[in-house]
């Protein structure tokens, strides 16, 4: 996605769920949201909105590559 692409789909997102990080729920600014993949680029992740979901830094950071959220606390998505 190059960083037009990105803003929009990040407008998308917002559109869909909120302003809020989806995993801890925090409300953040559009500027300190990240895009983060359900299930990630490099398993096969598409960057459909599906699998797109707006993400705080400490969460994105804190999953990586995993199949599963920060915290383990909701595993009903998949
Ligand atoms: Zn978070």
């Amino acid at each position: 996605m190059n960083p037009k692409q990105k803003r929009n789909k990040k407008q998308r997102l917002i559109d869909l769920f909120g302003s809020q990080c989806w995993w801890c729920s925090k409300s953040l600014p559009q500027k300190d949201l990240t895009i983060d993949h359900l299930l990630p680029k490099s398993r096969g992740g598409t960057n459909s909105c599906e699998n797109l979901r707006l993400s705080c830094f400490p969460c994105n950071n804190h999953r990586g590559n995993s199949l599963y959220p920060p915290n383990y606390k909701s595993l009903n998505y998949f």
